[in-house]
């Protein structure tokens, strides 16, 4: 019965969502949702006991559900699937495929001598070993011929037989290898196409010679996938992104405020590109137009200035209602089901005033690439001690004088200037034009007075918002700690 493509998501949970693991489940689930019958599945490889962790399982099922990459089965766990490794191990050792194998790592080297072929020399194929304490379970790989991958992205692969030595499949205790394990899982849940990372790819044809055993093992015809193999990631030196070096993290994005669907968009850039020359674009035209055919294999620059620039076009492209919720986690996250690690708000429950949030969030979603940098920008609006950047302080108004005379001049006249932005606005430029400084320069000593930065939200709509007697008390106080 013909079906859509049944694709598979098959991370390993050893550590965080790494951007590469979130393209490769993005570019499975793209596929899946091209076909009205696609199938997506998350299958959570947890055989190696020793590497992985829970939290790390959990990771994986937050990370996926951030990005809405829903699944249609699963999630699996390939631990369950523990019998039919076995199954699969004993026909495939039954009809010939597998022998037992007892050397140790220096045995192989000690034989190896000078010689630096990589790999295992085939010395227990013969022997007849029968199954110990000591012994493993070695796949006979065939020697000669080629192993040809079809591959979407890189068209044939060939792998020469003869460079695939006889790979373990099962440790003397009896656990089942991820190869085999991985083909065994593939087979059960029908996979139709192997869309993961380019590093599998010298894996591709290890598995596909056990496809082929398994389908002569146990007498069928499962039909081996199709691969496409992604192209690998690099950073601005044109190296693999490291886990140490470089940010890979899908949960750093999340917490420092990229959000989903910009996020999802910059991810579908990693190898492909839509049509035409706009690169923002919604996710419905990306499932209509992604082909894997269409996937580069030069590797892809992770470039995160371009994402940052992406997300702040997504922010701005929100409704106001949209952003001030997208903003909760930041700034009142104890209004939000999902908070980001370590990022407390700058003041406390009590503090905070959503009626004054929401006026003066469109003033911040203007300026604003990712929504971890909002709090510092609106501070000053719930503090009641402005957080004073003192080098700037002593910039604009410690040494310099003109500062001074501005800030005593705008606190005389904040007294009884009508308090909206535009008359503050005349105002600040008036004073400015008496002490010889333009509005710019004008601005900043009362900005820093007043927010305790340089930057920030536009001060005359800030200040209108603060309030007449807040904004002067700031004055007040900035100017007392010139005297100090
Ligand atoms: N579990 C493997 C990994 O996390 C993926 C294997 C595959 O997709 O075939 O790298």
């Amino acid at each position: 019965m013909p079906h859509g493509p049944r694709v598979r998501f098959a991370p390993s949970p050893t550590g965080y969502f790494h951007v590469g693991s979130a393209r490769s489940a993005l570019f499975n689930w793209l596929l899946a949702r091209q076909s009205p019958d696609g199938c997506f599945i998350l299958r959570i490889e947890d055989t190696d006991a020793d590497r992985n962790r829970e939290e790390w399982v959990d990771g994986i099922i937050q990370a996926m559900a951030w990005l809405g990459l829903d699944l249609d089965e699963g999630p699996f766990r390939q631990s369950d699937n523990h019998a039919a490794h076995l199954e699969a191990t004993q026909a495939l050792l039954s009809r010939g495929f597998l022998y037992y194998c007892d050397c140790t790592g220096d045995d192989v080297q000690a034989r190896k001598g000078e010689n630096k072929t990589p790999g295992y020399d085939g010395y227990c194929r013969e022997r007849g070993l029968a199954r110990s304490a000591t012994t493993a379970l070695r796949f006979k790989t065939p020697h000669d011929g080629v192993t040809t991958v079809h591959d979407l992205i890189r068209g044939d692969v060939e792998f020469a037989n003869s460079t695939i030595d006889d790979f373990v499949v099962a440790k003397s205790s009896g656990a089942v290898l991820y190869a085999l394990a991985n083909v065994t899982d593939d087979r059960h849940d029908a996979i139709t196409h192997v869309i993961r990372g380019e590093e599998h790819l010298p894996n591709a044809p290890k598995q596909m010679m056990l496809w082929r055993a398994l389908n002569d093992a146990f007498a069928d015809e499962v039909a081996l996938p199709v691969y496409a193999h992604l192209p690998l990631l690099v950073n601005e030196q044109r190296k693999k992104l490291s886990k140490r070096k470089d940010p890979v993290a899908t949960e750093t994005y999340r917490d420092e405020g990229y959000i989903a669907p910009a996020f999802v968009n910059y991810l579908a850039l990693l190898g492909w590109s839509p049509r035409g020359d706009q690169e923002i674009v919604p996710l419905s035209t990306i499932i209509e137009q992604f082909r894997l055919e269409d996937v580069s294999h030069s590797p892809a620059f992770f470039d995160v200035k371009k994402l940052r620039h992406m997300n702040g076009e997504y922010l701005r492209a929100m409704s106001r209602d949209e952003f001030i919720a997208a903003c909760a986690p930041w700034v009142a996250p104890w209004t939000s089901e999902w908070r980001p690690t370590d990022r407390p708000t700058p003041w406390g429950r009590d503090e905070f005033d959503a009626e004054v949030f929401a006026r003066v969030a469109p003033l911040v979603q203007e300026r604003v690439a990712v929504l971890g940098d909002v709090a510092a920008m609106v501070d000053f609006f719930f503090l009641d001690d402005v957080d004073m950047d003192v080098a700037a302080f002593e910039k604009v108004v410690g040494s310099d004088p003109s500062g001074r005379a501005l800030l005593a001049a705008a606190l005389a006249r904040f007294s009884d200037v009508a308090w909206d932005a535009s008359s503050l606005h005349a105002a600040v430029e008036e004073l400015g034009e008496g002490l010889a400084m333009n509005l710019r320069k004008a601005q900043a000593p009362i900005r820093c007075a007043v927010t305790g930065k340089l930057v920030g939200p536009p001060l005359f709509e800030s200040l209108e918002i603060l309030g007449r007697a807040r904004a002067m008390r700031r004055l007040e106080s900035a100017l007392a700690r010139c005297s100090d």
